[in-house]
């Protein structure tokens, strides 16, 4: 179901749920002052209440009132807001519902770059909480036709077209006692950006990745589609390739086939969640070679992320030896 800006400004005040583009992908937005739109969320996506949700917000000003500044935290919203950077702060008072926080004492907080999310925000009286616009563990939507599929037509939609970061927002928390920002969730703001951002602050501040695999977001298996991906990894290709390919059959009970990626990190990130939407529709098994430089060059960090959790298995090759890995 397609609306317009408006009907979406009106449904959200009514304490409905609609899904709206942003940069990164499209959110199922509710407002944060409306308790029953908060738990329309989690039902309509099936999301566990231990999933804490992101809440997005027009500017600093509104971030302010939610949740205690750092100068860090702040010099990160002042360079890269509206844009893909989720930052997590310890949140103030009564300030944010605990469906949220999962009652924790920190909210995740961003504002998102994007003409029709800004302007929905502009025309609420509270932010948005907006995790992605599918049903939870699933690939997320970049388009409004994948919403649409996800939830049959049934959740309100306002179109945007295609987003155009395509994979979720960096998430990051600054820890001041150890002057260091952990990049909790990899995105295509990457760490060495980050840190360049920070260069002007003495004594300087290190980022470091820490990836916190219990938490949701961070599962091992999540925005995976429903056939089989298979991740080739490796230092060399061996010297019989049609024993690999029997063996990816084998694990798929299909024949696999292989995905093939543009070199441009950007272009793979728009990419990625609409090819594993076709693939889904093809029923088409793939397996995807991963290029050496690719984990250890920064915009692939969130990429290779996604893939890590999106995969069911993963050939490893060592000098011509290989081994498959199960999930
Ligand atoms: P999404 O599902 O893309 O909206 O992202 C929500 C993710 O943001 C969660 O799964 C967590 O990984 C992260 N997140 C949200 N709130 C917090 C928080 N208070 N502390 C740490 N991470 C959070
Ligand atoms: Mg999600």
């Amino acid at each position: 179901l397609l609306i317009n800006l408006d009907t979406a400004i009106e449904l959200l005040s009514s304490g409905e749920v609609v899904a709206l583009p942003t940069e990164t992908v499209y959110g199922l937005a509710g407002m944060i002052s409306h308790e029953s739109a908060l738990m329309k969320i989690f039902k309509t996506k099936h999301r566990p209440f231990f999933d804490p949700l992101i809440v997005h917000v027009k500017n600093l000003e509104q971030a302010q009132s939610l949740a205690q500044w750092d100068p860090v935290s702040e010099l990160l919203a002042q360079k890269f807001w509206p844009g893909p950077l989720t930052i997590v702060l310890r949140k103030k008072e009564g300030a944010v519902s605990d469906l949220i926080t999962h009652g924790g004492d920190t909210v995740a907080i961003r504002c998102p770059n994007h003409p029709v999310f800004l302007q929905a925000l502009r025309g609420l009286a509270s932010p948005l909480a907006a995790p992605s616009a599918n049903l939870f563990g699933q690939t997320s939507p970049t388009q409004a036709v994948h919403v649409e599929d996800e939830f049959n037509g049934q959740v309100a939609t306002v179109d945007g077209g295609t987003c155009q970061m395509g994979i979720e927002s960096t998430v990051v928390e600054y820890d001041q006692a150890r002057r260091t920002l952990f990049v909790l969730r990899p995105g295509l703001l990457d760490a060495n950006t980050l840190k360049h951002s920070l260069t002007s602050i003495s004594p300087p501040v290190n980022v470091e990745l820490r990836q916190q695999e219990n938490a949701p977001g961070f599962l091992k298996n999540h925005y995976q589609p429903k056939i089989p991906l298979i991740l080739v990894k490796g230092n060399s290709m061996p010297v019989n390739q049609q024993e690999i390919l029997d063996q990816l059959t084998d694990f798929a009970h299909m024949p696999v086939r292989e995905w093939i990626l543009p070199d441009d990190p950007q272009m793979v990130a728009r990419q990625l969640y609409a090819d594993l939407r076709t693939f889904n529709q093809n029923r088409q098994a793939i397996y995807l070679v991963i290029p050496p430089h690719w984990p250890k060059e920064d915009l692939w960090s969130g990429i290779m992320d996604r893939l890590n959790k999106a995969c069911h298995a993963w050939l490893d090759i060592n000098d011509g030896e290989w081994t498959l890995h199960r999930k």
